[in-house]
């Protein structure tokens, strides 16, 4: 009887969890899909705490507080920009978790372990380890306390590839050999090692779709500890995160043109950065004082945003939502031009400007507003680069070529807010600075954006 309820319980929060990836992907359920995960969430850790008999009440009281004392604060504090380093910790410590698990799964039963079951515990062990390391080095890169750049060295695909291979070869010796435990931890070893040379050789670019393989990754490794604990919820919650991590990551690689073999192995975004002051010295750039930039804005009749990693750092949306009243209450049309990897995060944007009650209906991802750029009058560039930047399209070899880009360039004017002709994230110096019908306003975007609102006011 109490199988069957917390069959049932797995059900209902196997539901929770599907219809929270639905709601999900649509800006305007976004938050209930939220919700509704966490409920799933509370539904599965209830029911698993009813299926088993637990014999150390007291260490699972004490895992609790602990998760509670360190998760509390990280989620009230880590500011939005930093969420992508704060989910690669996630996947860091849920993988570690998971391949710990099946390691000790695997020292409790051995020998005695079937051929299926030390496949799937491998398996299991080698994603779990090497998201572990991978998920660590994207943290550390991510949060700058490492270089972004890629780390190469000759043969290094070589050595990756003869690593994992490695890695693989000693599972296959477990599951012919399952009471050689030596092997164990030089299974281990190899996959961290494998997914640390990994994630060290990747950089720039391609980082938001190296957060989606790992959380693929940990998805996986979480799946096939659950048929080896054979947990349903467990199985169900680990495919639903190993195959949303995936198709998160085809369309990440698809909106930056890359096939995934490129991205794990390509080592683009080594890109040297660029000296802006070098770059100033033998280049004219057109500095425009806000007031230039309102006089156009007040005679535009279309004028599309495109918001970037700045907008977030400055933490500027909700200005840029005031701005946008002003504009439209003087009959201006006002767009939203989304990119899908603006940011640092998928999905940056529309949070940021979700939160800023900016309406659904006028954000337009890429494929929709670029048609519309020929027409509009004037595209103000929020603190993005890359997302914009014409390389992607004119200069094979670049780190960004073939990247789709928001074709800012094809207005007729382009207002660019940004504190100086520094790259973005990629590198990459953005040739569209030097544009004629290019307007550089520097300084911080909440800043320019609200002395812009003050200046239209006088207008
Ligand atoms: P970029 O990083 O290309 O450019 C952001 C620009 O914002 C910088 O050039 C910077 O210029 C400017 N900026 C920074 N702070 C401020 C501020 N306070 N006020 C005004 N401007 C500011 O960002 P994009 O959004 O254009 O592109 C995103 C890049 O990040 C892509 O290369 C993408 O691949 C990568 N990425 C994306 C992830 C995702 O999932 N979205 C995850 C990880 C990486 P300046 O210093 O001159 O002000």
């Amino acid at each position: 009887m109490n199988d069957l309820i917390v069959l049932y319980l797995y059900a209902a929060a196997a539901l929770f969890f599907a219809l929270g990836l639905k709601l999900m992907s649509e800006v305007k359920t976004a938050r209930y899909g939220n919700w509704s995960a966490i409920v799933g969430m509370v539904i599965s850790i209830l029911a698993t705490l009813t299926a088993f008999e637990i014999h150390r009440v007291d260490l699972l009281v004490l895992a609790v507080i602990v998760g509670t004392i360190v998760g509390t604060p990280i989620a009230l504090k880590v500011p939005m920009t930093a969420v992508p380093q704060r989910t690669a910790m996630s996947h860091a410590f849920g993988s570690l978790a998971v391949a710990l698990v099946g390691a000790a799964e695997y020292y409790h039963d051995a020998p005695n372990v079937d051929p299926f079951t030390m496949a799937v515990l491998s398996g299991e062990m080698i994603l779990g380890f090497l998201t572990f390391t991978g998920s660590s080095v994207a943290f550390l890169k991510l949060q700058a306390l490492i270089p972004g750049r890629p780390f190469v060295y000759p043969g290094r695909v070589v050595v990756s590839l003869v690593n994992l291979g490695l890695a693989i070869a000693f599972a296959v010796y477990l599951v012919l050999n399952p009471s050689h435990s030596f092997a164990l931890p030089a299974l281990a070893a190899l996959s961290l090692l494998f997914g640390f040379l990994l994630v060290m050789a990747i950089g720039g670019a391609d980082m938001p779709t190296v957060i989606a393989i790992l959380n693929s990754f940990a998805g996986m490794s979480a799946a096939g500890l659950g048929f080896v604990l054979d947990n349903k919820i467990l199985i169900v919650a680990g495919s639903l995160d190993g195959s949303s991590g995936l198709v998160l990551a085809i369309i990440m690689s698809r909106a930056m043109n890359r096939s995934f073999i490129n991205i794990l192995f390509g080592a683009v975004g080594g890109a040297k950065e660029v000296d802006a002051k070098e770059v100033e010295a033998h280049r004219t750039v057109q500095g425009y004082s806000v007031d230039d930039a309102a006089t156009v804005l007040s005679n535009a009749r279309k004028v599309v945003f495109a918001p970037g990693y700045g907008m977030a750092t400055s933490q500027s949306q909700h200005v840029l939502k005031e701005l946008a009243d002003v504009l439209q209450a003087r009959g201006i049309d006002v767009k939203y031009a989304i990119h899908p990897v603006a940011g640092r995060m998928p999905g940056h944007m529309n949070v940021l400007l979700a939160e800023a009650n900016v309406p659904y209906d006028q954000l337009y991802e890429m494929e929709r507003i670029n048609p519309l750029f020929p027409e509009t009058d004037v595209a103000v560039v929020v603190g993005a680069n890359d997302v914009t930047n014409p390389a992607a399209r004119t200069k094979p070899g670049s780190p960004l070529y073939g990247m789709p880009i928001l074709d800012v360039d094809k207005a007729k004017t382009v207002i660019f807010i940004k504190r100086s002709l520094g790259a973005g994230f990629s590198g990459v110096e953005n040739e569209l600075f030097y544009n004629e019908n290019t307007m550089m306003v520097f300084g911080d975007a909440k800043q320019v954006l609200t002395e812009l609102i003050a200046a239209l006011k006088t207008k």
